[in-house]
């Protein structure tokens, strides 16, 4: 096999995957704040992880991996002063925190099985470990903490190199954002937050510091060092993280284990998905949520395809035409299996072939090494297409590769079937069943020469938000745009 090699944000460059303990893959990221719906750009950062997970996993590691719930501690600012966004939105929809919590997770857990993202071997919730947060930062106080009127924080100039991640000076980082009086450092930050006096939080707990809630980024180490001990082989997030949350956590993880090591073998980032007219905004009223896409007519799994379509690492721009096109891939890779799957009587293709036969590893070469390469996905969906145009290969043995390609791209291409990608827009106003009809009485209408009554029945469809697609190359026959 390929050796595989991935980006090191800590060091800006391509290095080859060694695992920390031979034969295993350890990798953590960093999840949601569960304060609002995910939009599709944060799902972009969890499809990232889950291709990364895959890839693992076809290259033989035993895969464990941890994506947190942020359920607390995440302040609406980044900085330390702003209020936590649990308990804004809590406030502002006079909903227990709980409830705000339970509610928010549900729906991002919906978006993770819509895009076939795999389930992590946990999903720690930050709430569950306050009392080990409250023991980490007691075990790290003395040496790199200092305490004001607000909290516990944690002094930068404590450990080496601080900001090396972000190639940034003690001096930047959120303290710029938001001054608190009596920081040593700009860049010094919370790790505990202290409830003001006066005051009481739906979420607060005690600690040696007073009443109050871990910081944000005190949970992401205690929780990847509990689950995974350190040093973990990958940590993930968006490429935003690398600015300060990442930074935070490797100062942690310093002062925790002293040394100078960050606590992980690789920090890999995922770039933005881009829109530029605001509405990946959680506070414009129709944001881009994965329900929206939806709603409109697209199966999820298109915009899966999108993400993979562009490098991890390069910027992504959404626009409507680009998930369209992306969608119009997915069907036509999902008629072009459906195809192959006609001509064989029973599809085992899990037992076909295995990665490690010599036999598969030759016609699985192109596409390894493309995966191997830092996760070339766009590179990799191309392989696919050159396989799918390859003659030669019995149906068994091509449902065989498939089946591989798409253990790496998550796609169900196996399992999918024409039929599942007809979504019905929301506002759909005639079923799919009263389009077939009309359909069928269109084509008697032109058997017969009636052209005016099937150019009648061709302006019903229309007026209702159907375009009768004479001739597509899918076969597609019928698109319902809303
Ligand atoms: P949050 O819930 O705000 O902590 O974000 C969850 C994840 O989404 C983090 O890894 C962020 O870095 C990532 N993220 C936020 N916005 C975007 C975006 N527009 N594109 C890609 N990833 C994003
Ligand atoms: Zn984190």
């Amino acid at each position: 096999m390929t050796e595989l090699r991935l980006f090191n944000s800590l060091t800006r460059q391509l290095e080859p995957f060694v695992p920390v303990h031979a034969g295993e893959a350890r990798v953590y990221t960093c999840g949601p704040t569960v304060y609002n719906y995910p939009h599709i750009g944060n799902m972009r950062a969890y499809v990232f992880a889950d291709t990364l997970g895959r890839v693992l996993s076809y290259k033989g590691y035993k895969l464990t991996h941890v994506i947190n719930i942020t359920d607390v501690g995440h302040l609406t600012d980044d900085a330390d002063a702003g209020e936590d966004k649990m308990e804004k939105m809590a406030a502002e929809k006079a909903q227990s925190i709980w409830d705000i919590a339970k509610h928010y997770t549900q729906a991002y857990w919906d978006d993770i099985k819509a895009l076939n993202i795999r389930q992590p071997a946990h999903w720690s919730i930050a709430t569950d470990y306050v009392p080990a947060m409250i023991a980490y930062a007691q075990s790290i106080a003395e040496k790199h903490c200092y305490e004001l009127e607000s909290g516990l924080y944690f002094d930068t100039s404590t450990v080496a190199h601080y900001g090396a991640l972000a190639r940034a000076k003690t001096e930047d980082g959120e303290g710029r954002i938001e001054q608190v009086d009596g920081k040593r450092h700009a860049a010094d930050f919370a790790i505990w937050r202290k409830t003001p006096a006066g005051e009481t939080r739906q979420m607060e707990w005690d600690s040696p510091w007073g009443k109050g809630a871990p910081g944000w980024h005190l949970e992401c180490s205690v929780m990847s060092e509990a689950l995974l001990g350190l040093p973990l082989d990958i940590h993930t997030g968006g490429i935003d993280h690398r600015e300060i949350h990442h930074p935070n956590e490797i100062a942690q993880n310093q002062a925790r284990c002293g040394s100078d090591h960050s606590g992980a073998r690789f920090w890999m980032h995922n770039n933005f998905l881009i829109e530029r007219s605001g509405k990946m905004s959680k506070s414009s009223g129709e944001f881009l949520r994965l329900q929206l896409l939806i709603d409109k007519g697209f199966h999820p799994l298109a915009y899966r395809l999108m993400c993979l379509q562009a490098h991890y690492r390069s910027e992504l721009e959404f626009s409507w035409e680009g998930l369209h096109a992306a969608f119009v891939r997915l069907k036509r890779m999902v008629i072009a299996v459906e195809q192959i799957r006609s001509q064989t009587p029973e599809v085992r293709p899990e037992r076909a072939l295995k990665v490690e036969d010599h036999f598969t590893e030759i016609l699985l070469s192109d596409f390894e090494a493309a995966i191997s390469e830092d996760l070339n996905t766009p590179k990799a969906l191309f392989e696919f297409d050159e396989f799918m145009s390859e003659r030669g290969h019995t149906p068994d043995v091509r449902l065989g590769v498939i089946h591989l390609f798409d253990s790496v791209l998550g796609l169900n291409l196996l399992p999918l079937t024409r039929q599942d990608l007809r979504i019905r827009p929301k506002a759909a106003v005639i079923t799919e069943a009263e389009i077939e009809t009309a359909l069928l009485l269109r084509k008697e209408a032109r058997a017969a020469k009636d052209f005016a009554k099937s150019d009648i029945i061709r302006d019903d469809l229309i007026a209702k938000g159907v375009e009768v697609m004479d001739g597509d190359p899918l076969g597609w026959d019928w698109r319902l745009d809303i």
